[in-house]
């Protein structure tokens, strides 16, 4: 058995709960195009997330790439570049240039103070990332786009289930993205979703998933294919049913690495808004006046078989693939890349193991 601990493992349910709903499709012998699993899993989620219309995907990735074609943005779109390149490559792969804004360095979303003067004549929409579950300032968001006339999807991969005010973050914006990749919260091994209120928006994206068929029959749009298959729906359905304690579990590890090294000089933990319901999706730690430096700790910890992560470094448009295409100055956003730590949070995590980590930490 492999021992290692790493910053996340996937959840999975109990292997019989699987076994036990995936057995009806042997014989359905309907596995994929919006089966009863599928249909069974977004019902599910909407009633989770307190939505009318959502539709799934085969990855997040995918559902990003889709809701900006279907809305039929161009020019220009105002991101961050502190999060998973998946969003910055969403946004180039529909031929849009992002235009990236610094980030808060309390708690890594978009800094709107610095919106407005990034929106010119091409700017067409903002994608913010409710990066770690952390939630954007969504009223000046709003605010702004409603006085520029430009669209708000936002980036909520990490968000699932996140309340503001009491209201899910699914509503906010023009559109929202959700991932169920296997390291997320809620997993359907690989998936994801958009919920939007645009009746339009949620019908073009259900064609554009699948090669731009509409119900009748006919190729309406240049669609690709991104549908989530029904195995993966049955996983969620599986996993959907345990994520209530699954995230309790998960707050009483993010509890403990607070309670431990909440006090010491130089260890920051994201600012948390009172108004905000987490689902603990991440344990990002910033060392930042720390006694080590970032990489200092991550080579310690990795000599005892800990494997933290990088989340996110480097800047998205620092990758190479971008290098040198993007000029945007984003100092708070460099500076957290390089002292953010994403430790160790899983189900099954256990608290000696946490101790275990901060003392390591604390040497
Ligand atoms: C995981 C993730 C995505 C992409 O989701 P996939 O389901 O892996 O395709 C997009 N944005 C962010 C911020 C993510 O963390």
């Amino acid at each position: 058995m492999n021992n290692d601990i790493t910053v996340t493992k996937s959840t999975l349910p109990e292997y019989n709960d699987y076994i036990d709903e995936i057995a009806d499709l042997w014989e359905s012998r309907w596995i994929s195009n919006n089966g009863e699993k599928c249909k069974k899993l977004e019902l599910a989620l909407c009633r989770y997330l307190d939505c009318k219309n959502m539709v799934l995907f085969n990855n997040g990735h995918s559902a990003l790439e889709s809701v900006i074609n279907a809305f039929e943005l161009n020019g220009e779109i105002i991101t961050t570049p502190f999060t998973f390149i998946s969003t910055t490559h969403a946004i180039v792969r529909n031929g849009i240039k992002p235009i990236f804004c610094d980030i808060k360095k309390d708690d890594f979303t978009i800094d709107t103070d610095l919106i407005e003067e990034k929106i010119t004549k091409k700017t067409s929409a903002i994608l913010p990332v409710h990066v770690y579950g952390n939630i954007c300032e969504i009223e000046k968001i709003e605010r702004i786009a409603k006085k520029h006339n430009i669209k708000v999807i936002y980036d909520a991969a990490h968000a699932l289930g996140n309340k503001y005010h009491g209201k899910d973050v699914s509503g906010l914006g023009d559109a929202t993205m959700y991932s169920f990749h296997a390291t997320k919260v809620f997993n359907t091994i690989e998936g994801g979703a958009i919920v939007s209120d645009e009746p339009e928006i949620i019908r073009k994206l259900k064609c554009l998933q699948n090669f731009g068929f509409n119900k009748n029959g006919c190729v309406e749009f240049v669609g690709f294919n991104a549908k989530m298959n029904e195995f993966q729906a049955a996983m969620g359905i599986c996993n959907l049913k345990n994520l209530h304690n699954d995230i309790i579990e998960r707050k009483e590890q993010y509890n403990l690495y607070k309670e431990i090294l909440g006090d010491i000089p130089g260890i920051h933990f994201p600012k948390n808004n009172p108004e905000v319901n987490y689902n603990y999706s991440y344990m990002p730690i910033l060392f930042d006046g720390f006694k080590k430096n970032r990489n200092e700790i991550i080579e310690e910890l990795n000599k005892q078989r800990i494997f933290p992560r990088k989340y996110f470094f480097p800047l998205t448009k620092d990758e190479k693939c971008y290098s040198g295409k993007f000029y945007d100055f984003t100092p708070v956003a460099k500076q957290v890349a390089e002292q953010i730590l994403t430790m160790p949070l899983y189900k099954g995590l256990e608290k000696k193991d946490i101790h275990n980590i901060c003392s390591i930490i604390l040497k």
